[in-house]
């Protein structure tokens, strides 16, 4: 990839319980130039969590003048810790003609979405609620009010997810890697069509089924037969 290409900056976001740890750092490992922007957060580490590696871990008054200073491109309160995204990064995948991944809440995820309208957002659910649970218990890592708070977060959370532009069902683990691979791939593509190229793809996709369910019901409804008591 040449230096100082614009990255292509991919945003994923999941309830936690959804497998999205697992996920990103096995994609990070396939995929080759796809950098991860590691967060600010006030929250504490957990287990064995780094600073530097997971997050960077910061006291509150830190990150309120990284704020002041626009240093963050989003960044978001969620479950009472600020989480952030630094500006900086995106700089520097630009410099090493990389892309960046950035694992943001969906807060964070629609102001990139705003400043960043090229950005591809991916949502990652679990198959079903019961297995989001089963998840969140086996980890062992939260207190049961957490838990239950990490739960009713994901039932709005996931209200969100026609706000993205994919959406990957984790149901199976390894389907699912591959999923997130081809999503990279077919959007690094796209960005090396040119113009007329990708004119003709966004043609062909727009008539699509899936692409074209809400301009076809007008139509199908001007065909339907009027009821006998409207015919003249
Ligand atoms: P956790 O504390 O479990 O690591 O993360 C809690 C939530 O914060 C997750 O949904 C995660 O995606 C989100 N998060 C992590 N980093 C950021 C960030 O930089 N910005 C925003 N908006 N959310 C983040």
């Amino acid at each position: 990839m040449s230096p100082s290409r614009k990255p292509i900056v991919y945003i994923i976001s999941a309830p936690s319980g959804s497998g999205k740890s697992t996920l990103v750092n096995k994609l990070l490992k396939l995929v080759p130039n796809l950098d991860f922007s590691i967060s600010y957060t006030t929250r504490p580490p957990r287990g064995a969590e780094k600073n530097g590696k997971q997050y960077h871990f910061v006291p509150r008054q830190q990150f309120e003048r990284m704020i002041q200073a626009g240093e963050f491109l989003e960044h978001a309160d969620v479950f009472g810790n600020y989480y952030g995204t630094a500006r900086r990064f995106l700089g520097e995948a630009e410099q090493k003609g990389h892309d960046l991944l950035l694992d943001i809440d969906v807060q964070g995820a629609a102001q990139i979405k705003q400043n960043l309208p090229d950005g591809v957002s991916i949502f990652i659910l679990a198959p079903d609620f019961k297995t989001l649970e089963l998840r969140l218990r086996h980890r062992s890592e939260d207190e049961e009010e957490v838990i239950q708070r990490r739960l009713a977060t994901a039932r709005r959370e996931i209200e969100n997810y026609d706000k993205y532009n994919y959406i990957v069902i984790n149901d199976d683990l390894k389907e699912s890697v591959e999923c997130l691979m081809s999503i990279v791939q077919v959007e690094r593509l796209r960005r090396s069509l040119s113009q007329e190229e990708r004119r003709i793809v966004d043609l062909a996709d727009r008539c699509r089924l899936t692409n074209i369910s809400k301009r076809i019901q007008p139509i199908l409804a001007s065909f339907r037969e009027p009821p006998p008591s409207a015919r003249s």
